[in-house]
């Protein structure tokens, strides 16, 4: 049985004195939890505060992005081995956000995802499709690349060490979720993905992320279905409750 798990994505928000009081409040809430279950990835320059406040706790702490190079001149950038280096264990690859505004494609989701890997990073690669592209009928055909040109550049060994997070752009940040049933179709045509390009084991073991408009009052519909192996979080992970809510509910719809 695969373990679920829950991340929360905090994007452009908060500072490292919102962070640490965040923290100060989600701690508590969350404490039963085992470790691997809940990964926060806030800003890079929360990362530390966040670390330095998850110590010794069951939270494990993330990054949004990160480049592909070991180090060198490329200002503004983020290497592997400085996420890792300050103690983050994940990191989000290939969010709509970045494919959208900021010039990430398949092919830099491979790289980054295999850099990300040979640090030691759990990488959770995102894949999902557009509003325009589901209402034409290409949701498979569009997952079905992002999958071939991402995960599916990876080696066998490499692919058992990622989450895959299903997250359709239309549900991100809209309050349109998709309904547990679409969510669980998409996470059935990806497991079948990655069964074609690297085995029915491997695919059976792979944990699918759902994301889009997650809340406390639909985790438990959406963790019903046994194709969703647990959630990517935006908006909602921002407040330190609302967040404990989702956790705890994906622990009771086991
Ligand atoms: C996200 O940013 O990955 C996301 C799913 O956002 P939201 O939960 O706000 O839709």
């Amino acid at each position: 049985m695969r373990k679920k798990l829950i991340a929360a994505n905090w994007k452009m928000y908060k500072n490292p004195e919102q962070t640490k009081a965040f923290f100060h409040e989600f701690l508590p809430l969350v404490a039963g939890h085992t470790r691997d279950e809940i990964v926060v990835c806030p800003p890079y320059i929360d990362l530390c505060v966040a670390i330095e406040s998850c110590k010794g706790s069951n939270v494990a702490i993330g990054a949004q992005n990160l480049y592909w190079e070991k180090q060198g001149a490329y200002t503004g950038e983020i290497c592997p081995a400085m996420l890792l280096d300050i103690g983050c264990t994940h990191v989000i690859i290939g969010h709509s956000e970045r494919r959208q505004y900021f010039g990430d494609t398949e092919e830099t989701v491979a790289k980054k995802t295999k850099a990300a890997l040979a640090a030691g990073l759990i990488p959770i690669v995102c894949v999902g499709e557009s509003l325009a592209q589901r209402e034409a009928g290409h949701t498979e055909k569009i997952c079905h690349g992002q999958f071939t040109g991402g995960p599916g550049a990876l080696t066998p060994e490499e692919f058992s060490r990622i989450l895959i997070a299903y997250e359709p752009v239309w549900a991100i940040g809209t309050g349109k979720t998709a309904t547990p049933e679409i969510a669980a179709a998409a996470h059935r045509f990806l497991r079948q993905c990655a069964a074609e390009k690297f085995g029915a084991e491997r695919a059976s073991a792979l944990r699918i992320l759902y994301g889009g408009s997650v809340k406390p009052d639909n985790i438990e519909g959406l963790m019903a279905q046994e194709e969703l192996d647990g959630a990517l979080v935006g908006g909602a992970s921002l407040d330190a409750k609302a967040f404990a809510s989702i956790v705890n509910g994906c622990e009771s719809a086991r």
